[in-house]
């Protein structure tokens, strides 16, 4: 038989980890299910300063532990495991499929993010762990005085280029535009450091190498003229889409994948709520994922309460 709870979070990054904890202080018997490590996409980042609390700013791991502390102590039972494939929906519960089993609950917080996306050019899957990452954080530290590309002009890409400032001989800055999208402390933070190049209106075309990368051939996005550069790891930071198949048509999502919501965050299926970046929204960040996981969970126990 299926294990029940009241309510099941599914993902553990910083929305699912908040409904959690506001669920449990709300008398809910609750299960968060994550399908990697508890923590979610922060753990990608060497530092986040730009969550209000920490003047100083706060290691991408250690505000997840954190936060995930902060949930345990509330006695939020938490699975890691191979995450969840299929989510059925009778009369009365909904039917939770993971590899393992199956979870049955009242009420659901999909709380997922989002996934790195890929370019698709040649040489990006054939070198992914050989040079080509989507991690600095994760994967820095092997790239110490060496040259590296970094793929991106969002906020994103040019944290994780500063962080990778501090162990690369030279990092430059690959960027289809003439401009960085990214927020202005960010950009004025690179062009005051000496070892980082932004090449404008550039696009990569074929990542090349025998066992490891070797080197980056670039598109000028006017000119159209090719060029070929050394560098030893190309870091990809070209925007991200959630993996939601699993929901098949409990929600409805739009041209890109991002799943609709209501402004309470309710979907078109009754009792399943979605919090954080895999929703359709302006902002995607820390804040605004603690902020949705807070109302997804008010919305759930409100939901419970009026169909107990
Ligand atoms: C490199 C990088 C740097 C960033 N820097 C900052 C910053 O400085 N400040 C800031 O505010 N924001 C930053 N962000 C954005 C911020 O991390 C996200 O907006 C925020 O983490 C979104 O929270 P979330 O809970 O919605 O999703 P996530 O944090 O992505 O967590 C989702 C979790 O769900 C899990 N999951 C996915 N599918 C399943 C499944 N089927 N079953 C079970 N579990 C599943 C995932 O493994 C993951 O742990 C950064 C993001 C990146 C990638």
């Amino acid at each position: 038989m299926a294990e029940h709870y009241e309510a099941v979070v599914i993902g553990g990054g910083p929305a699912g980890l908040t409904a959690g904890i506001y669920l449990m202080r709300a008398g809910i018997n609750t299960i968060l299910l994550e399908k990697g490590i508890v923590g979610g996409s922060p753990l990608m980042t060497e530092h986040v300063e730009n969550y209000p609390g920490f003047p100083d700013g706060i290691a991408g791991k250690d505000l997840m532990a954190r936060m995930a502390e902060q949930a345990k102590r509330f006695g939020l039972v938490i699975r890691e495991f191979t995450g969840v494939e299929k989510i059925g929906r009778s009369e009365e519960q909904f039917e939770i499929e993971h590899g393992e089993g199956v979870f049955a609950a009242n009420g659901v917080v999909v709380a997922v993010g989002t996934e790195s996306a890929k370019l698709g050019i040649p040489g990006e899957t054939e070198f992914a762990g050989r040079g080509v990452s989507y991690c600095a954080t994760c994967d820095g530290m092997f790239f110490r005085n060496a040259k590296v590309a970094v793929v991106g002009g969002g906020d994103a890409a040019i944290q994780e280029a500063l962080t990778l400032a501090n162990l690369a001989s030279q990092v430059y800055i690959v960027h289809r535009r003439g401009e960085l999208r990214a927020q202005k402390i960010l950009q004025d933070r690179v062009f005051e450091r000496g070892n980082m190049t932004v090449l404008w209106s550039r696009v990569p075309w074929e990542i090349k190498g025998k066992d490891q990368v070797e080197s980056m051939v670039l598109k000028d996005t006017v000119t159209g003229e090719m060029t070929e550069m050394a560098v030893d790891g190309v870091f990809f930071y070209v925007g991200s889409h959630p993996s939601t198949a699993f929901l098949g048509n409990l929600v409805d999502r739009d041209e890109a994948g991002f799943i609709l919501t209501e402004e309470d965050l309710t979907t078109r299926t009754p009792g399943l709520f979605v919090a954080g970046d895999a929703r359709k929204k302006l902002l995607r960040q820390v804040t605004t994922a603690v902020g949705d996981g807070a109302l997804a969970a008010v919305g759930l126990e409100r939901y419970l309460l009026q169909t107990r």
